[in-house]
């Protein structure tokens, strides 16, 4: 680098983490905008000499569903370990840098939300920041409109896919169950190590698909010879012999014991630090938090033992972290299971077809089959150009067959939300409140009114919906209820 070019780089690098001192102060700036000045005063280049800077180096975590809970489950190991520096539910290049804006750590590990290509450069992220590792949860269909413009899938696999195309060096890990990371994968094997990990269980997802699955490579449709969760199983390409790879390492046991859930670890992992791959064979307890928390528990323990520097700690570190784990780990949005009264309650967010059945799995898997057939739906509705959101919805929601199923829009357009409600009404029984985006406070009372009156025993309330704004508020309010009650 030009000497010119690093007192440029420096002044950047002055600049920024003054402002991030200042953030700590209170001074009520962004989290982003430190990493923001720096690349006023810098330039991209700049990042790549902070990046530089990492003991070990940088590991991005993207993904449809489940980013946030892994990035955290990721921090919590490796802070044990190792000198962190790190940042979750951040979608823009301002949050890692703000990150990188430190000194003296091993490993930065941050959270990174790809829509689609245009907005999220992850090319441009992944040769700047220069990561040692991409860690990617599961690809579904989500944000088929950004901005006004159409994002088809393809699009958005390739967006995902960029993100570790520029890699040359260290681990991309991927969920083997899930044919699109595992497509990533194999496209990267001959550039850097591939760990992929995934599930061994008895447990099975009987429902349908919510949509077919295609085959990465040639488009003709996947079979499968078993589903855990959606379209996350055992899978395999007829036509081109594309299949789901052997996972690194499995969770091979799941024991259910009311508010604990048992799993056993088993596997060979590659530890990138020491350059040895490592035997893993472990039982740690977890809170009951459904299938799909499972993936992101094995995503994080994959990633954790793929970069942990000490690998004698990895048997403790996993215990003392799984043991101590709780559910306030997960996003404000979460699905939750409580009671009020006499009724079952299973709330949260559920944004995408993917989502909204591992709630429903979630529900079926903690209370039993009681729940199939005395089950009442309140479904709060995708926006305006989300209808194959919707597809998915319908898919998962027609399989189930719920006794009722109220609608109420989740996002801004009532209109769309009538013309979902529509489809709805013809092969379920269903109603619709057309309550406005504006008046939150009365779409979260005719929720709470719902169901207080509903004279099912058991009732789901997922859709979409902004994560605090109404899921958050629902939820205290819900359980404020449960309090009084
Ligand atoms: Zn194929």
């Amino acid at each position: 680098m030009a000497l010119s070019q690093t007192v440029k780089c420096r002044t950047a690098e002055s600049a920024g983490k003054l402002s991030k001192h200042l953030i700590k102060l209170g001074s009520g700036m962004g989290k982003s905008y430190p990493g923001h000045l720096f690349l006023k005063l810098g330039s991209l280049n700049c990042v790549n000499y902070l990046a530089s800077k990492l003991g070990i180096g940088s590991i991005i975590i993207t993904g449809t569903n489940g980013k946030t809970t892994s990035t955290k489950i990721t921090i919590l190991l490796l802070a044990k370990d190792a000198k962190l520096t790190y940042n979750y539910e951040s979608n823009t290049i301002n949050a890692i840098v703000t990150g990188l804006l430190t000194s003296k750590v091993d490993l930065g590990v941050f959270e990174y939300g790809i829509r689609d290509i245009e907005h999220a450069i992850p090319d441009t992220v992944c040769k700047i920041v220069d990561p040692v590792g991409v860690v990617y949860t599961n690809i579904s269909r989500e944000h088929s409109q950004v901005s006004g413009r159409k994002n088809p899938f393809k699009e958005y696999l390739k967006a995902k896919q960029l993100l570790s195309t520029p890699m040359k060096r260290g681990v991309v890990i991927c969920n083997a169950d899930d044919p699109r990371t595992t497509y990533i994968g194999k496209n990267k094997e001959q550039d850097t190590k591939v760990t992929y990990y995934g599930l061994d269980i008895d447990l099975e997802d009987k429902t349908p698909l919510t949509g077919d699955v295609f085959c990465p490579i040639c488009g003709e449709n996947l079979v499968y010879s078993k589903r855990y969760l959606n379209h996350r199983g055992i899978y395999e390409c007829t036509d081109c012999g594309f299949n789901r790879p052997e996972p690194d390492i499995k969770l091979t046991k799941l024991i259910l014991e009311n508010d604990i859930w048992w799993v056993t670890l088993n596997g060979e992992i590659y530890n990138y630090p020491t350059d040895k791959n490592l035997p893993i064979d472990l039982k740690v307890p977890l809170p009951a938090f459904g299938i799909h928390n499972l993936y992101n528990l094995l995503c994080a323990v994959t990633t954790y033992i793929s970069f942990t520097p000490n690998p004698e700690n990895i048997k403790n570190t996993i215990s003392e972290t799984c043991e101590s784990l709780d559910l306030s780990i997960l996003p404000p949005g979460r699905f939750e299971i409580f009671k009020v009264k006499n009724k079952w309650i299973g709330m949260g967010q559920g944004d995408n077809g993917d989502a909204l059945k591992a709630n429903i799995q979630f529900m079926e898997s903690y209370l039993g089959e009681e729940i199939n057939g005395n089950t009442a739906f309140i479904y709060t509705t995708p926006d305006e150009g989300e209808d194959e959101i919707f597809e998915d919805h319908y898919s998962s929601l027609s399989s189930f067959k719920p006794v009722m199923v109220h609608v109420i829009p989740g996002r801004e357009s009532i209109e769309a939300a009538k013309n979902y409600y529509e489809i709805i009404k013809k092969s379920l029984p269903a109603d619709f409140y057309p309550l406005p985006y504006e008046e939150m406070d009365k779409r979260i009372d005719k929720i709470r009114e719902l169901v207080k009156e509903s004279t099912s025993k058991y009732i789901i309330v997922s859709g979409c919906g902004p994560e605090d704004y109404m899921w958050g508020n629902l939820k205290s309010r819900c359980k404020s209820q449960k309090k009084r009650s």
